[in-house]
Protein backbone atom coordinates (compact mmCIF):
# COMPACT_ATOMS: atom_id res chain seq x y z
CA UNK A 1 0.00 0.00 0.00
CA UNK A 2 1.24 3.17 -0.82
CA UNK A 3 2.30 5.59 2.57
CA UNK A 4 0.41 8.84 2.79
CA UNK A 5 2.00 11.67 1.31
CA UNK A 6 2.52 14.81 3.77
CA UNK A 7 3.54 18.38 2.47
CA UNK A 8 7.12 18.59 2.22
CA UNK A 9 8.02 14.66 1.30
CA UNK A 10 10.66 14.58 -1.31
CA UNK A 11 9.02 11.73 -3.73
CA UNK A 12 9.56 9.74 -6.85
CA UNK A 13 6.06 9.60 -9.47
CA UNK A 14 6.02 7.14 -12.19
CA UNK A 15 3.71 8.96 -14.68
CA UNK A 16 3.74 8.84 -18.52
CA UNK A 17 6.30 6.39 -18.56
CA UNK A 18 8.81 8.77 -16.81
CA UNK A 19 9.99 8.83 -13.38
CA UNK A 20 10.30 12.35 -12.02
CA UNK A 21 11.51 13.31 -8.54
CA UNK A 22 9.86 16.61 -6.68
CA UNK A 23 8.01 17.61 -3.49
CA UNK A 24 4.20 16.85 -2.90
CA UNK A 25 2.66 20.06 -2.13
CA UNK A 26 -0.97 18.87 -1.49
CA UNK A 27 -3.78 17.35 -3.09
CA UNK A 28 -6.34 19.03 -5.05
CA UNK A 29 -9.32 17.47 -7.08
CA UNK A 30 -7.62 13.98 -6.38
CA UNK A 31 -4.22 14.53 -7.92
CA UNK A 32 -0.95 14.87 -6.17
CA UNK A 33 0.73 18.22 -7.30
CA UNK A 34 4.06 18.27 -7.03
CA UNK A 35 6.88 20.88 -7.14
CA UNK A 36 9.92 19.04 -9.59
CA UNK A 37 12.98 20.52 -8.92
CA UNK A 38 12.75 22.79 -11.54
CA UNK A 39 10.69 24.65 -9.64
CA UNK A 40 7.38 23.59 -11.85
CA UNK A 41 4.58 21.82 -10.43
CA UNK A 42 2.49 18.83 -11.65
CA UNK A 43 -0.13 17.17 -10.87
CA UNK A 44 -0.06 13.16 -10.61
CA UNK A 45 -2.19 10.25 -9.50
CA UNK A 46 -1.42 10.19 -6.16
CA UNK A 47 -0.76 6.25 -6.13
CA UNK A 48 1.95 7.02 -8.84
CA UNK A 49 4.34 8.71 -5.74
CA UNK A 50 6.46 6.73 -3.44
CA UNK A 51 8.37 8.63 -0.97
CA UNK A 52 11.54 8.75 -0.74
CA UNK A 53 12.87 11.35 1.70
CA UNK A 54 11.97 14.13 3.92
CA UNK A 55 13.02 17.67 2.96
CA UNK A 56 16.69 19.20 4.71
CA UNK A 57 15.79 21.28 7.76
CA UNK A 58 16.19 24.96 6.71
CA UNK A 59 18.16 26.58 9.78
CA UNK A 60 21.71 27.44 8.89
CA UNK A 61 20.60 28.72 5.59
CA UNK A 62 21.43 32.25 5.14
CA UNK A 63 19.90 33.64 1.82
CA UNK A 64 21.26 37.14 3.24
CA UNK A 65 25.58 35.93 2.49
CA UNK A 66 26.43 36.35 -0.82
CA UNK A 67 26.61 32.82 -2.42
CA UNK A 68 28.35 33.54 -5.52
CA UNK A 69 30.67 36.68 -5.99
CA UNK A 70 30.36 36.35 -9.51
CA UNK A 71 26.54 36.99 -9.29
CA UNK A 72 25.05 40.52 -9.32
CA UNK A 73 23.40 41.39 -5.89
CA UNK A 74 19.78 42.00 -6.18
CA UNK A 75 17.02 42.87 -3.19
CA UNK A 76 13.63 40.80 -2.98
CA UNK A 77 11.12 42.90 -1.52
CA UNK A 78 8.01 41.14 -0.72
CA UNK A 79 4.60 42.60 -0.13
CA UNK A 80 2.64 39.26 -0.67
CA UNK A 81 -0.71 38.14 -2.92
CA UNK A 82 -0.76 35.24 -4.74
CA UNK A 83 2.95 34.59 -5.69
CA UNK A 84 3.97 34.45 -2.16
CA UNK A 85 0.99 32.31 -1.23
CA UNK A 86 -0.11 29.15 -0.41
CA UNK A 87 -2.97 27.28 0.79
CA UNK A 88 -4.65 27.44 4.08
CA UNK A 89 -5.31 24.12 5.51
CA UNK A 90 -7.87 25.65 7.69
CA UNK A 91 -9.92 27.20 5.31
CA UNK A 92 -8.97 25.96 1.82
CA UNK A 93 -8.29 28.93 0.58
CA UNK A 94 -5.37 30.83 -0.55
CA UNK A 95 -3.60 33.07 1.84
CA UNK A 96 -0.33 34.98 1.64
CA UNK A 97 2.24 33.39 4.31
CA UNK A 98 5.57 33.25 2.40
CA UNK A 99 7.70 35.84 2.17
CA UNK A 100 10.73 36.42 0.11
CA UNK A 101 13.09 33.57 1.51
CA UNK A 102 10.19 31.38 0.75
CA UNK A 103 10.11 32.16 -2.20
CA UNK A 104 13.77 31.60 -3.36
CA UNK A 105 13.67 28.65 -1.25
CA UNK A 106 11.18 27.31 -3.75
CA UNK A 107 12.34 28.04 -6.60
CA UNK A 108 15.56 27.05 -7.17
CA UNK A 109 16.69 28.79 -10.40
CA UNK A 110 16.83 31.84 -8.72
CA UNK A 111 20.04 31.09 -7.48
CA UNK A 112 21.43 30.59 -10.81
CA UNK A 113 20.44 34.07 -11.78
CA UNK A 114 21.77 36.74 -8.67
CA UNK A 115 22.50 36.59 -5.11
CA UNK A 116 19.45 37.85 -2.70
CA UNK A 117 18.76 39.94 0.22
CA UNK A 118 15.12 39.17 1.24
CA UNK A 119 13.52 41.69 2.71
CA UNK A 120 9.72 41.01 4.26
CA UNK A 121 7.85 44.31 3.90
CA UNK A 122 4.19 42.74 4.03
CA UNK A 123 2.17 39.93 3.38
CA UNK A 124 -0.69 41.25 2.21
CA UNK A 125 -3.43 40.45 -0.56
CA UNK A 126 -2.79 43.54 -2.43
CA UNK A 127 -6.07 44.96 -2.14
CA UNK A 128 -5.76 45.69 0.94
CA UNK A 129 -2.55 48.35 -0.72
CA UNK A 130 -2.66 51.47 0.46
CA UNK A 131 0.01 55.10 0.19
CA UNK A 132 1.44 54.77 3.54
CA UNK A 133 2.28 50.85 2.18
CA UNK A 134 3.30 52.23 -0.50
CA UNK A 135 5.95 55.00 1.15
CA UNK A 136 7.36 52.12 3.38
CA UNK A 137 8.14 50.55 0.20
CA UNK A 138 9.92 53.30 -1.65
CA UNK A 139 11.95 54.06 1.08
CA UNK A 140 12.94 50.31 1.49
CA UNK A 141 13.56 50.10 -2.08
CA UNK A 142 15.48 52.98 -2.05
CA UNK A 143 17.77 52.12 0.89
CA UNK A 144 18.52 48.68 -0.86
CA UNK A 145 19.38 50.54 -3.86
CA UNK A 146 21.73 52.98 -2.11
CA UNK A 147 23.32 49.89 -0.15
CA UNK A 148 24.64 48.73 -3.25
CA UNK A 149 21.90 46.05 -4.69
CA UNK A 150 22.10 45.90 -8.79
CA UNK A 151 18.13 45.20 -9.05
CA UNK A 152 15.17 44.98 -7.04
CA UNK A 153 12.40 42.39 -7.22
CA UNK A 154 9.15 43.46 -5.25
CA UNK A 155 6.87 40.48 -5.44
CA UNK A 156 3.37 42.21 -5.19
CA UNK A 157 -0.36 41.20 -5.48
CA UNK A 158 -1.28 41.66 -8.98
CA UNK A 159 -5.03 43.27 -8.49
CA UNK A 160 -3.29 46.18 -7.86
CA UNK A 161 0.15 45.67 -9.05
CA UNK A 162 -0.14 48.82 -11.91
CA UNK A 163 -0.74 50.94 -9.29
CA UNK A 164 2.10 50.42 -6.46
CA UNK A 165 4.19 50.50 -9.71
CA UNK A 166 2.56 53.65 -10.88
CA UNK A 167 3.38 54.65 -7.49
CA UNK A 168 6.71 53.99 -7.11
CA UNK A 169 7.62 55.12 -10.72
CA UNK A 170 7.14 58.54 -9.08
CA UNK A 171 8.52 58.22 -5.87
CA UNK A 172 11.49 57.30 -6.58
CA UNK A 173 14.54 58.07 -9.42
CA UNK A 174 16.68 54.63 -10.01
CA UNK A 175 19.54 53.82 -11.56
CA UNK A 176 18.33 50.28 -11.91
CA UNK A 177 15.52 48.15 -12.44
CA UNK A 178 13.23 48.04 -10.00
CA UNK A 179 10.67 45.02 -11.16
CA UNK A 180 7.35 44.51 -9.61
CA UNK A 181 6.29 40.47 -10.43
CA UNK A 182 3.46 38.68 -9.27
CA UNK A 183 1.16 35.30 -9.93
CA UNK A 184 -2.17 34.88 -11.39
CA UNK A 185 -1.90 31.25 -10.61
CA UNK A 186 -1.02 30.31 -7.04
CA UNK A 187 2.50 27.50 -6.59
CA UNK A 188 0.16 24.41 -5.42
CA UNK A 189 -1.34 24.61 -8.92
CA UNK A 190 -0.19 22.78 -11.51
CA UNK A 191 -0.40 25.88 -14.17
CA UNK A 192 1.18 28.56 -11.48
CA UNK A 193 2.78 31.12 -13.34
CA UNK A 194 5.04 32.08 -10.29
CA UNK A 195 8.04 30.07 -11.02
CA UNK A 196 8.22 31.54 -14.54
CA UNK A 197 7.23 34.78 -13.67
CA UNK A 198 10.12 35.30 -10.83
CA UNK A 199 12.53 33.78 -12.85
CA UNK A 200 12.13 36.27 -16.07
CA UNK A 201 11.53 39.62 -12.63
CA UNK A 202 15.50 37.77 -11.66
CA UNK A 203 16.25 38.17 -15.63
CA UNK A 204 14.59 41.80 -15.71
CA UNK A 205 15.94 43.15 -12.79
CA UNK A 206 19.93 42.01 -13.80
CA UNK A 207 19.60 43.70 -17.00
CA UNK A 208 20.18 46.75 -18.73
CA UNK A 209 16.76 48.38 -17.50
CA UNK A 210 16.77 51.55 -15.53
CA UNK A 211 12.78 52.22 -14.52
CA UNK A 212 10.42 50.71 -12.91
CA UNK A 213 8.95 48.14 -14.60
CA UNK A 214 6.06 44.99 -14.19
CA UNK A 215 7.16 41.82 -15.44
CA UNK A 216 4.65 38.90 -16.28
CA UNK A 217 3.84 36.53 -18.71
CA UNK A 218 2.99 37.41 -22.13
CA UNK A 219 1.34 34.42 -23.31
CA UNK A 220 -0.52 31.52 -22.02
CA UNK A 221 2.39 29.54 -22.70
CA UNK A 222 5.73 29.28 -20.60
CA UNK A 223 7.72 30.93 -23.43
CA UNK A 224 8.26 34.81 -22.85
CA UNK A 225 7.64 37.41 -20.17
CA UNK A 226 6.68 40.68 -21.24
CA UNK A 227 8.26 43.99 -19.66
CA UNK A 228 5.59 46.36 -19.26
CA UNK A 229 6.47 50.33 -18.12
CA UNK A 230 5.33 50.92 -14.69
CA UNK A 231 2.99 53.44 -15.80
CA UNK A 232 1.42 52.25 -18.64
CA UNK A 233 0.10 49.10 -17.39
CA UNK A 234 -2.79 47.29 -16.94
CA UNK A 235 -4.05 43.62 -15.37
CA UNK A 236 -6.95 42.90 -18.02
CA UNK A 237 -7.69 39.58 -17.20
CA UNK A 238 -9.05 38.10 -14.09
CA UNK A 239 -7.34 34.75 -14.49
CA UNK A 240 -5.43 34.39 -17.37
CA UNK A 241 -1.85 34.38 -17.31
CA UNK A 242 -1.11 36.51 -19.48
CA UNK A 243 -3.19 39.12 -18.40
CA UNK A 244 -0.91 42.25 -17.95
CA UNK A 245 -0.99 44.32 -21.09
CA UNK A 246 0.73 48.15 -21.64
CA UNK A 247 -1.75 50.21 -23.06
CA UNK A 248 -0.97 53.20 -25.15
CA UNK A 249 2.56 51.66 -25.98
CA UNK A 250 4.28 48.00 -26.64
CA UNK A 251 6.04 46.37 -23.92
CA UNK A 252 9.23 47.89 -23.29
CA UNK A 253 10.81 44.70 -23.58
CA UNK A 254 10.67 40.81 -22.83
CA UNK A 255 12.37 37.62 -21.89
CA UNK A 256 12.56 34.53 -23.08
CA UNK A 257 12.16 31.69 -21.45
CA UNK A 258 13.56 28.92 -20.24
CA UNK A 259 16.82 30.66 -22.35
CA UNK A 260 16.28 33.97 -20.01
CA UNK A 261 17.50 36.12 -22.90
CA UNK A 262 16.28 39.55 -22.13
CA UNK A 263 15.89 41.99 -25.27
CA UNK A 264 14.60 45.90 -23.93
CA UNK A 265 12.58 47.91 -26.64
CA UNK A 266 14.32 51.60 -27.55
CA UNK A 267 12.04 53.13 -25.44
CA UNK A 268 13.17 51.53 -22.23
CA UNK A 269 14.94 54.23 -19.94
CA UNK A 270 18.52 52.02 -19.24
CA UNK A 271 20.51 51.20 -16.23
CA UNK A 272 22.60 54.62 -15.10
CA UNK A 273 20.09 56.89 -16.91
CA UNK A 274 18.90 58.36 -13.84
CA UNK A 275 20.61 58.76 -10.59
CA UNK A 276 19.25 57.68 -7.34
CA UNK A 277 16.46 60.17 -5.60
CA UNK A 278 13.54 59.24 -3.14
CA UNK A 279 10.75 61.63 -2.86
CA UNK A 280 7.89 60.13 -0.77
CA UNK A 281 5.72 62.27 0.09
CA UNK A 282 2.05 61.19 -0.54
CA UNK A 283 -1.23 63.35 -0.25
CA UNK A 284 -3.57 60.41 0.35
CA UNK A 285 -7.09 62.46 0.26
CA UNK A 286 -7.09 61.88 -3.45
CA UNK A 287 -10.12 59.71 -5.45
CA UNK A 288 -11.01 58.25 -8.02
CA UNK A 289 -14.18 58.25 -9.55
CA UNK A 290 -15.50 56.56 -12.81
CA UNK A 291 -18.43 58.25 -14.12
CA UNK A 292 -21.41 56.43 -15.85
CA UNK A 293 -24.60 57.64 -17.34
CA UNK A 294 -27.19 58.87 -14.70
CA UNK A 295 -25.43 59.55 -11.92
CA UNK A 296 -26.82 61.91 -9.41
CA UNK A 297 -24.76 64.82 -8.50
CA UNK A 298 -25.14 63.87 -5.01
CA UNK A 299 -22.46 61.84 -5.42
CA UNK A 300 -19.61 64.24 -5.35
CA UNK A 301 -20.76 65.24 -2.17
CA UNK A 302 -19.01 62.60 -0.88
CA UNK A 303 -15.55 64.39 -2.34
CA UNK A 304 -16.01 67.54 -0.38
CA UNK A 305 -12.34 68.07 1.61
CA UNK A 306 -10.52 66.33 -0.91
CA UNK A 307 -7.33 67.67 -1.77
CA UNK A 308 -7.81 65.74 -5.46
CA UNK A 309 -10.23 64.17 -7.64
CA UNK A 310 -9.45 62.11 -10.55
CA UNK A 311 -12.29 61.49 -13.11
CA UNK A 312 -12.32 58.41 -15.31
CA UNK A 313 -15.02 60.08 -17.75
CA UNK A 314 -16.06 59.10 -20.93
CA UNK A 315 -14.25 59.34 -24.74
CA UNK A 316 -12.43 62.05 -24.91
CA UNK A 317 -12.94 62.94 -21.26
CA UNK A 318 -16.77 64.26 -20.51
CA UNK A 319 -19.13 63.82 -17.59
CA UNK A 320 -22.76 64.59 -17.72
CA UNK A 321 -23.77 68.61 -17.79
CA UNK A 322 -25.72 67.95 -14.49
CA UNK A 323 -22.37 67.06 -12.55
CA UNK A 324 -20.68 70.24 -13.77
CA UNK A 325 -21.90 72.81 -10.91
CA UNK A 326 -20.64 70.23 -8.53
CA UNK A 327 -17.27 69.92 -10.12
CA UNK A 328 -17.11 73.34 -10.29
CA UNK A 329 -18.05 74.00 -6.44
CA UNK A 330 -15.13 71.25 -5.37
CA UNK A 331 -12.38 72.90 -7.51
CA UNK A 332 -13.84 76.53 -5.63
CA UNK A 333 -13.32 74.92 -2.40
CA UNK A 334 -9.81 73.73 -3.23
CA UNK A 335 -10.01 70.28 -4.67
CA UNK A 336 -8.47 69.81 -7.91
CA UNK A 337 -10.13 68.00 -10.33
CA UNK A 338 -8.40 66.11 -13.21
CA UNK A 339 -9.95 64.22 -16.02
CA UNK A 340 -9.00 61.04 -17.81
CA UNK A 341 -10.50 58.37 -19.80
CA UNK A 342 -12.29 55.48 -19.45
CA UNK A 343 -10.91 54.22 -23.06
CA UNK A 344 -7.97 52.64 -22.66
CA UNK A 345 -6.36 54.15 -25.52
CA UNK A 346 -5.80 57.76 -26.59
CA UNK A 347 -5.74 61.12 -24.75
CA UNK A 348 -8.42 63.67 -23.51
CA UNK A 349 -9.77 66.43 -25.37
CA UNK A 350 -12.33 68.80 -23.53
CA UNK A 351 -12.11 71.51 -26.76
CA UNK A 352 -14.33 69.53 -28.89
CA UNK A 353 -17.66 68.92 -27.30
CA UNK A 354 -19.43 71.58 -25.18
CA UNK A 355 -19.68 69.37 -22.13
CA UNK A 356 -16.01 69.83 -22.18
CA UNK A 357 -15.60 73.12 -22.44
CA UNK A 358 -17.75 73.72 -19.41
CA UNK A 359 -15.46 70.92 -17.73
CA UNK A 360 -12.42 73.55 -18.76
CA UNK A 361 -14.26 76.39 -17.63
CA UNK A 362 -15.13 74.96 -14.47
CA UNK A 363 -11.30 74.76 -14.00
CA UNK A 364 -11.02 70.86 -14.82
CA UNK A 365 -7.59 69.43 -15.53
CA UNK A 366 -6.65 67.38 -18.23
CA UNK A 367 -4.25 64.60 -17.50
CA UNK A 368 -3.65 63.92 -21.87
CA UNK A 369 -3.62 60.32 -21.70
CA UNK A 370 -2.14 59.04 -18.59
CA UNK A 371 -4.35 56.23 -17.11
CA UNK A 372 -6.71 56.73 -14.61
CA UNK A 373 -5.04 54.67 -12.07
CA UNK A 374 -1.75 56.51 -13.07
CA UNK A 375 -3.39 59.96 -12.95
CA UNK A 376 -4.43 59.06 -9.10
CA UNK A 377 -0.89 57.74 -7.62
CA UNK A 378 0.39 60.79 -9.73
CA UNK A 379 -2.12 63.09 -8.49
CA UNK A 380 -1.28 61.92 -4.57
CA UNK A 381 2.40 62.63 -5.27
CA UNK A 382 2.07 65.89 -6.92
CA UNK A 383 0.29 67.26 -4.06
CA UNK A 384 2.11 65.51 -1.45
CA UNK A 385 5.27 67.73 -2.83
CA UNK A 386 4.06 70.59 -4.67
CA UNK A 387 1.91 73.15 -2.97
CA UNK A 388 1.10 75.51 -5.11
CA UNK A 389 -1.69 74.60 -7.25
CA UNK A 390 -0.63 76.08 -10.42
CA UNK A 391 2.28 74.40 -10.62
CA UNK A 392 0.84 71.13 -9.55
CA UNK A 393 -1.76 71.54 -12.24
CA UNK A 394 1.24 72.10 -15.11
CA UNK A 395 2.63 68.65 -13.23
CA UNK A 396 -0.54 66.51 -14.14
CA UNK A 397 -0.16 67.83 -17.94
CA UNK A 398 3.51 67.47 -18.18
CA UNK A 399 5.19 63.65 -18.80
CA UNK A 400 7.48 63.02 -15.59
CA UNK A 401 7.56 58.76 -16.48
CA UNK A 402 6.07 57.93 -19.56
CA UNK A 403 2.29 58.45 -18.17
CA UNK A 404 1.54 61.23 -19.85
CA UNK A 405 2.93 60.96 -23.47
CA UNK A 406 2.83 63.65 -25.89
CA UNK A 407 1.83 61.77 -28.75
CA UNK A 408 -0.45 58.53 -28.41
CA UNK A 409 0.35 55.68 -30.26
CA UNK A 410 -2.77 54.89 -32.70
CA UNK A 411 -4.36 51.52 -32.79
CA UNK A 412 -2.64 50.26 -29.59
N1 LIG B 1 -6.31 39.59 -4.83
C1 LIG B 1 -5.01 39.17 -4.46
C2 LIG B 1 -3.96 40.23 -4.70
O1 LIG B 1 -4.02 41.01 -5.60
C3 LIG B 1 -4.60 37.91 -5.14
C4 LIG B 1 -4.46 38.06 -6.62
C5 LIG B 1 -3.05 37.90 -7.06
O2 LIG B 1 -2.07 38.04 -6.36
O3 LIG B 1 -2.95 37.58 -8.21
O4 LIG B 1 -3.04 40.28 -3.93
Amino acid sequence: MTARLVSGDLVRCDHGGMSRNGIYITERDGMAVVKLDSGYNIGVIPGSCTVIGHPEPAPGRNLDVVQDSKLPNLSIVSTGGTIASRIDYRTGSVTSQFNASDILLAIPELAEIANYRTIPLATILSENMTPAIWQDLARTVHDEIRGGAQGIIVTHGTDTMAYSAAALSFMIDTPVPIVFVGSQRSADRPSSDNAMNAVCAAAAATSDLGEVAVVMHATTSDDVCSIHRGTRVRKMHTSRRDAFRSLGISPIGGIEFPSRKVTLGPAAVRRGTNSLALRDKMEPHCALVQFYPGMFPDVLKAYEGYEGLVISGTGLGHVSTALIPGLARLIHEGTMVVMTSQCMNGRVCDRVYDTGRDLLAAGVIEAGDTLPEAALVKLMWVLGNENNREKAAALMQRDLRGECMRRSAYGL
